[in-house]
């Protein structure tokens, strides 16, 4: 297997992530067409902006400040009232990091104490179901066998409804359900265990995007985990047949790509879309 390193981390395709795994999962064609460049994403990159700049303050100075050297134009107003000064949607950033900086209990739990072992942007990787694996991990405590990823959500506790469930559910429910944190979580976990040999404790640091940041710890429940990890389990071999070109990828129909090859060859009727 080859070695990942935080220099060759992102360049790497000899392994699946699970963010590349959920592009395969929602659309195995538009996810081929992107890998292969026949296809561009165009997509809001504020979100990803706002949450690294939130994950960069809380790994090192360093990774901040370079986050910002690089970044820089992109978060910064270029006119109007409020040109040369931080955009609205990243000064929120700023009350994310301060509701959590001083908070004693989040420093303790994020950066350890000073005698214990804390890896920062660890990297994980190992097999699940003989498929090569990796992920990067914000905060793992070798010392006290667990780790902590840095979660930025709309909101923790609004109440939304939740189809699957059928009722309403807070925020962060559907936020990691929704975005399978559960599975991902469960495998950074079980890649944790390849490579030291134990057994560590997943936590989500949670902070709400609202103009007063919420914040709270979260236990995914063993129950979760274990349904997380056999979700990937079931459908990582189709998707890595479909990277290694051994099967044809299927279309969703639906998505920005597969409308752009969309042609009109049959009609649909009512009952048809009603029951789609
Ligand atoms: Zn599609």
């Amino acid at each position: 297997m080859k070695e990942l390193t935080q220099e060759n981390y992102y360049q790497d395709k000899e392994y699946l992530s699970y963010s590349r795994m959920k592009q395969f999962l929602k659309c195995p064609a538009r996810a081929l067409a992107v890998e292969g460049g026949a296809w561009i994403e165009s997509r809001d990159e504020t979100p990803l902006l706002l949450g690294n700049y939130v994950h960069s303050y809380f790994e090192s100075q360093e990774a901040h400040e370079a986050f910002l050297k690089e970044n820089g134009d992109k978060l910064i107003s270029k006119a109007g009232k409020t040109k040369g000064q931080l955009k609205k949607e990243f000064l929120i950033g700023d009350s994310m990091i301060a509701s959590l900086k001083d908070d004693p209990s989040f420093n303790r739990l994020y950066h350890g104490s000073s005698t214990e072992n804390v890896e920062k942007e660890m990297i994980v990787y190992g097999e699940i179901e003989g498929v090569p694996f990796k992920g990067k991990l914000d905060s793992v405590n070798l010392t006290q066998g667990y780790f902590a990823d840095l979660k930025t959500m709309k909101s923790i506790y609004d109440m939304e409804w939740n189809a699957e469930l059928r009722r309403k559910v807070p925020t962060a429910v559907n936020n990691i359900l929704g975005f399978g944190y559960h599975s991902q979580l469960a495998i950074y976990r079980d890649l944790l265990k390849q490579m030291t040999g134990d057994e560590f404790r997943p936590i989500i640091v949670a902070v709400s995007k609202e103009e007063v940041p919420d914040k709270e710890v979260i236990r995914i429940d063993e129950e979760w985990l274990e349904e997380g990890l056999e979700e990937v389990k079931e459908t990582i071999k189709e998707v890595w047949d479909v990277i290694q070109r051994k099967v044809e990828p299927i279309a969703c129909g639906h998505c920005d790509y597969c409308r752009s090859q969309k042609k009109l060859n049959s009609i649909v009727t009512l009952n048809n879309l009603i029951g789609d």
